[in-house]
């Protein structure tokens, strides 16, 4: 049998970590068995929904490599793939279920089941609900009603007695005793909306959804669909609810531990390689070893049985961690690609100075953690003036000392630049020039750092030079020199 498995979100918000681990679960299971990754969404809320939501959900997908072997926009056999362009089925199939005497219609007024709910209340009735008031209409009291122009919804005949067991691979037997079930739940609105149960349960049904893999805050959903599929006299599922996705407090992750929305870590600069890997890897493990998976490598490997059954912790800090990682595995050019919209964003580059900022890449490659920490190691590329002496002067020397070294420096800078020499080359040559002067390195490099950067913490001083460009360089040096001028003569 072929696997078929689905991710349903409900486009009411942006795609967030708990659903994008859904949905990599369900795509890397059906991929790894050869199976179909069904995008369906579930948009019969039509309240809450939002077509930026649905956007997001596609971008989410796409940035993350995950593409969808059947719906909407690629389409498939089991289409439309989209809630709401499939009422007429849930409405015929409600009717179906009416005629099968598994649901009935019923014409309750919204009074009626408002003071219902108050005295269920008051009495403290141990069944809060429906009290199945309509479940036996004869076909004249209907026609009457009809008559009235009362527009009715359809209900499910939930049973009193008896209970309902599902299983799911993970946790086992699920029991309920059917007097726990929510007592006949509409299924249809007297609108025609289909409520959210109906849908799903057709849809996965109708699309041919071997497996269900979400959260496990469906599970008490679970019987009630059961006892859809038993009405319709439809083979139910495999179930496997995942576990919750906490905090590093043991809390459900929410926005109190961080951004939880994948478009805030996009924006931030996480790579998708390493969301991807480390998301897999809350509440799964290969072997409990190895860490490093491409998508490629998940596609093949994924297993059901080695999902963990306790709930899996998103930890924020082991995200950078893999993160840094992919980022020290990208060429200096990728990297520079990726880089360069921060800076444009930032307004410190423009596209045009790709040689530079690939020049300046092997130089913080190793320093950072997000894309979007380029931003202040490029800030020096906005000019924030002259800076002053005192930073100019390195520990232990004074400022004629330091003029000295830098006109020194400016030289050697300059004549290995102009004659093509690389970073480490000029390195050696500062390096010999510090020993020549009977100085330390630090007497050499700092002054260079500041005046290029204005920074006394910066990315390479050469590394810098090359983003800042040759001419902008030597200006900012010539500005520097003669700020320790002025500050000799003032003394
Ligand atoms: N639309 C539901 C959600 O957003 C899907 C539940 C399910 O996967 O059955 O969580
Ligand atoms: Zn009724």
């Amino acid at each position: 049998m072929e696997v078929r498995v689905r991710y349903a979100p409900s486009p009411t918000g942006l795609q967030h970590i708990g659903g994008v681990r859904t949905a990599l679960f369900n795509y890397f299971f059906a991929k790894s068995n050869g199976g179909k990754f069904i995008l369906r969404v579930e948009d019969t809320d039509r309240e809450r929904y939002s077509d930026e939501s649905l956007q997001d959900l596609y971008d989410t997908l796409d940035w993350l490599g995950i593409k969808w072997d059947e719906g909407p926009v690629v389409g498939g056999p089991c289409g439309p793939y989209i809630q709401s362009e499939r009422f007429s089925i849930y409405q015929e199939y409600a009717k179906k279920l009416v005629e099968m005497g598994k649901a009935y219609y019923c014409y309750c007024s919204a009074e009626r089941l408002e003071a219902l709910r108050q005295k269920q209340i008051e009495e403290k009735s141990p069944v809060q609900g429906y009290d199945g008031h309509c479940r036996n209409l004869t076909a004249e009291q209907r026609a009457e009603l009809e008559a009235q122009g009362i527009k009715p919804v359809i209900r499910l005949k939930v049973p009193r007695e008896g209970s309902t067991t599902f299983h799911d691979v993970l946790m086992g037997d699920i029991t309920r005793d059917n007097k726990d079930i929510s007592p006949d739940p509409v299924l249809l609105k007297s609108d025609g909306f289909p409520t959210y149960h109906l849908a799903n349960v057709i849809d996965d049904h109708m699309m041919g959804i071997t497996h269900i893999m979400r959260a496990q805050e469906w599970i008490p959903s679970g019987p009630l669909h059961v006892l859809l599929y038993q009405a319709f006299g439809w083979e139910i599922p495999t179930y496997c609810h995942l576990p919750m996705v906490m905090g590093n407090d043991g809390h459900k992750l929410s926005k109190r531990h961080g951004s939880t929305s994948v478009r805030d870590f996009r924006k931030k600069g996480y790579l998708p390689e390493a969301l991807l890997n480390y998301v897999s890897l809350v509440g799964w493990s290969y072997d409990g070893e190895k860490e490093f998976f491409s998508r490629e490598e998940l596609e093949k490997c994924f297993s059901l049985e080695k999902i963990n059954k306790a709930p899996g912790v998103f930890d924020y800090q082991k995200l950078d961690w893999f993160n840094a990682q992919y980022i020290r595995r990208k060429s200096d050019s990728e990297l520079a690609d990726l880089l360069m919209p921060y800076l444009v964003e930032a307004g410190l580059l423009d596209e045009s100075a790709k040689d530079r900022l690939l020049a300046f890449v092997p130089g913080i490659k190793d320093r950072i953690t997000l894309l979007s920490d380029v931003v202040s190691m490029a800030s020096f590329l906005k000019d924030s003036g002259a800076p002053e002496a005192s930073l100019l002067i390195p520990k232990k020397m004074d400022a004629s000392g330091t003029l000295d070294a830098l006109k020194h420096v400016y030289d050697t800078v300059k004549a290995g630049l102009e004659a093509g020499k690389n970073d480490e080359e000029l390195q050696q040559d500062l390096m010999d020039l510090a020993q020549k002067l009977g100085i330390k390195n630090a007497g050499v490099f700092n002054p260079l750092r500041t005046a290029v950067t204005g920074m006394a913490v910066s990315p390479p001083p050469f590394s810098c030079i090359r983003l800042l460009g040759k001419e902008e360089s030597y200006r900012r040096i010539e500005r520097a020199i003669s700020v320790l001028e002025k500050e000799i003569e003032n003394v």
